[in-house]
């Protein structure tokens, strides 16, 4: 579509804009620009009402609250994997919120990765959340495996993205399975789940995904795609809450495999109080749930997840487009010729992009600290990517303009010089 570089153009784009009262429902920063979400969303209204209801049911029911909270807080888990099923089109039972995400991935390595002969190895790719790569090597060397010989990492071109085709290209007959990223944390690139799947698949390999920055941003299909197994942190897109629960979905084909990492709270419900020492799991995704859920870090997604029941993800995803692309513009004609030299790291591609658009520039750990001197709150990662997150229930096409003036500005003013060039703690 065709932008242009006015204030006036992006007011013009919020009057226009369906989604624009949902914004109303979260505590956006006073006087700031959240540019944050994909990291740590925001709180909604709707999900601060949900946890203080929690607190209100623990304070009235105690132990009560496991049957008679509303929601049951011993359904909790299925009930909000049926919430998020539409937003990774699933079917209600192939998804449960469990445990953490990095907890998820090793109760699902443990479980669908079956070295036999040959075929013994798994692959990765060298652009992965290093958390997940840290898991894969510990899940090889628990079974006496090496990393360096087995687990197989597909390079990057260009030190960005990945190509499908040489995804593809290393599927060989070594490999067991395979583990990639829906959306890439840096880059923001969007793999192409559909073909990788039916590609591995052909190749008799089991494929998974970590879809932490893609759900509650990009719609899926894992169902029809024939997706093995997934797993996704809630607390980016979904709104959550720092290390709010974590969610796992597994193909219904595979209901009924012993999980890899069983706890009581994977039995199956309507005998888990029966206390037998034979492990039987419940005959759906929440089987793959392990010990007692956390509560107080699950009561603000269900809050969350109406609000998106309510937005509907494609609404989401056709607004994150449009604001990913507007800042896309933006930086190509206001910041990236000399003085300025920014350039943008995500594909271009609507289809082939998530919700995040890495700004790259030399100086990016001094510019983030200049942006959020000045009320604008990115993240750096390395070497040089200014991570921008427009998120399509809070953020605005103003919110965009604006951002771009601002590094516009710290530009022209050598405000950035002031900053030193090492990143905080926590960046
Ligand atoms: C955010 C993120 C995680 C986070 O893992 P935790 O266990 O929640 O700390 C893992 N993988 C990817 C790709 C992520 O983006």
């Amino acid at each position: 579509m065709g932008f242009d570089t006015t204030e006036g153009f992006a007011l013009e784009l919020d009057r226009k804009d369906g989604l624009r009262p949902f914004r109303e429902r979260f505590y956006v920063p006073q006087g700031k620009i959240y540019m944050d979400g994909n990291s740590l969303g925001l709180l909604s209204r709707d999900a601060e009402a949900t946890l203080l209801n929690v607190l209100r049911e623990w304070k009235e029911l105690g132990i009560g609250g496991w049957l008679a909270a509303e929601p049951s807080w011993f359904y909790l888990g299925e009930e909000l994997g049926k919430l998020q099923a539409p937003l990774v089109g699933a079917a209600p039972e192939e998804v449960v919120a469990t445990s953490s995400t990095t907890v998820n991935l090793h109760s699902l390595i443990s479980t669908f990765y079956r070295p036999e002969g040959r075929r013994g190895k798994i692959l990765a790719d060298e652009l992965n959340f290093p958390s997940d790569i840290y898991a894969l090597q510990s899940q090889l060397r628990l079974r006496g495996l090496d990393p360096a010989a087995d687990l197989v990492l597909v390079k990057s071109r260009d030190g960005r993205t990945l190509e499908e085709e040489d995804i593809v290209a290393a599927m060989s007959e070594e490999i067991a399975l395979a583990l990639f990223p829906s959306v890439l944390y840096r880059s923001g690139q969007l793999l192409d789940i559909e073909r990788l799947t039916r590609e591995a698949h052909a190749r008799g390999i089991i494929i998974g995904f970590d879809c932490s920055h893609s759900v509650g941003s990009v719609p899926h299909q894992l169902s029809a795609w024939e997706v093995d197994f997934a797993f996704w942190c809630t607390y980016k897109y979904l709104n959550s809450g720092p290390g709010g629960i974590a969610s796992l979905y597994v193909n219904r084909r595979h209901f009924g495999r012993q999980p890899g990492l069983a706890g009581w709270w994977g039995y199956r419900k309507d005998r888990q109080f029966d206390m037998r020492l034979e492990f039987e799991p419940a005959p759906s995704a929440a089987g793959w749930q392990i010990g007692t859920i956390n509560i107080l870090s699950a009561a603000p997604l269900y809050g969350s997840l109406h609000l998106f029941a309510e937005a509907g993800i494609d609404r989401v995803r056709a607004k994150s487009l449009q604001l990913t692309s507007y800042l896309i513009y933006l930086v190509d004609e206001t910041l990236a010729k000399p003085p300025y030299n920014f350039s943008v790291g995500t594909p271009r591609e609507d289809g082939r992009r998530g919700g995040h658009v890495a700004v790259e520039h030399e100086d990016a750990v001094r510019i983030c600290e200049a942006l959020r001197a000045r009320g604008v709150i990115p993240d750096f990662r390395p070497p040089s990517v200014i991570r921008l997150a427009p998120v399509a229930l809070y953020n605005t096409f103003h919110d965009v303009w604006r951002t771009v003036q601002h590094l516009k500005a710290i530009i022209d003013r050598g405000e950035h010089e002031r900053f030193h060039r090492e990143r905080d703690a926590v960046s």
